[in-house]
C-alpha cells in the first residue's frame, strides 16, 4: 500500500473512532507508543473504541486503528472451526505498520491454542511476552453474563473486553500472569469469570515493573 492510501485510510478511521482515537488537543507527544489495532474480519465500532481507550487509560499508549484484513486461511483449524492464535501471532509479526511499534488484532471469531495436553483450547486472547503481537476476540468475553437487563450485560461485556486488552496489552510490555487478586494482569485459568472480579487496573508490582522496563511515560498509578 502507498503511504498516501494509508494516510487516507487513517484519516477515515480516526473520524470513525473519533474519541477513543483521537490524538490530545493540545498536540502533547506523551504516549509511551503507538499501538497499531487490526480488525480481523468486521468488528463493530464500539469494541474497537472500547480497546482503544482501555490501552490508553492503563498504559498510556497511543491506538491508531489499522487496515482490516480477512483472518489468515493457514490458521483456520477445521475440527473446531476456530482459528489457532498463535498462528495468528507469527503471521501478525509480518504485519507491524512502519508507524506503529506494536500490533494488536481482534476479531469476533473464535481462538484456540494449545493449553497443557489439550490441543484447541478455545481462548479470549493471546500475546507475544515483551513481544509486537496479540490477538484478541470479543466472543467468550459475551458468553456466560449472567442474571440481569440487557443493558447490564452488555456494560459487563464492555467491562471485560476493557479488562482484556489490558491484559494482553500487558503481556506484549513483558508482564507476566500476577499473583496479586483483582490485578488486571490476573491469570483467567481459563473462565471469562476471572474478568468479573478484576479491579481493572494494575498493582503496584506490576507498575514497578513497568517503570523499570522503561515504559513508564504515560502509566496511571
Ligand atoms: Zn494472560
Ligand atoms: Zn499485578
Amino acid at each position: 500500500m502507498t503511504p498516501t492510501r494509508r494516510l487516507v485510510l487513517l484519516g477515515a478511521a480516526l473520524l470513525l473512532c473519533a474519541e477513543a482515537f483521537a490524538e490530545s488537543p493540545d498536540g502533547e507527544e506523551t504516549y509511551g507508543g503507538t499501538l497499531a489495532l487490526k480488525p480481523l474480519g468486521k468488528v463493530d465500532t464500539e469494541a474497537l473504541e472500547t480497546v482503544a481507550a482501555s490501552i490508553k487509560s492503563t498504559y498510556g499508549w497511543k491506538v491508531v486503528l489499522d487496515e482490516e484484513e480477512a483472518l489468515p486461511q493457514a490458521a483456520f483449524y477445521k475440527p473446531r472451526k476456530r482459528w489457532r492464535a498463535e498462528i495468528i501471532l507469527t503471521w501478525l509479526t509480518e504485519r507491524v505498520p512502519s508507524w506503529a511499534d506494536k500490533i494488536m488484532a481482534i476479531t469476533k471469531k473464535d481462538i484456540s491454542t494449545t493449553k497443557g495436553a489439550v490441543f484447541d483450547w478455545g481462548i479470549c486472547g493471546l500475546a507475544d511476552i515483551d513481544g509486537p503481537t496479540s490477538v484478541i476476540s470479543t466472543l467468550r468475553v459475551g458468553r456466560k453474563l449472567g442474571k440481569g437487563t440487557a443493558k447490564q450485560k452488555h456494560q459487563k461485556y464492555l467491562q471485560r473486553l476493557t479488562d482484556l486488552a489490558a491484559h494482553e496489552f500487558g503481556h506484549q510490555l513483558g508482564l507476566d500472569h500476577c499473583p496479586q487478586k483483582g490485578c488486571v494482569m490476573e491469570d483467567a485459568k481459563g473462565t471469562v469469570l476471572t474478568f468479573d472480579h478484576s479491579t481493572g487496573k494494575l498493582c503496584d508490582d506490576c507498575v514497578d515493573f513497568l517503570i523499570k522496563k522503561g515504559w513508564g511515560d504515560g502509566l496511571k498509578k
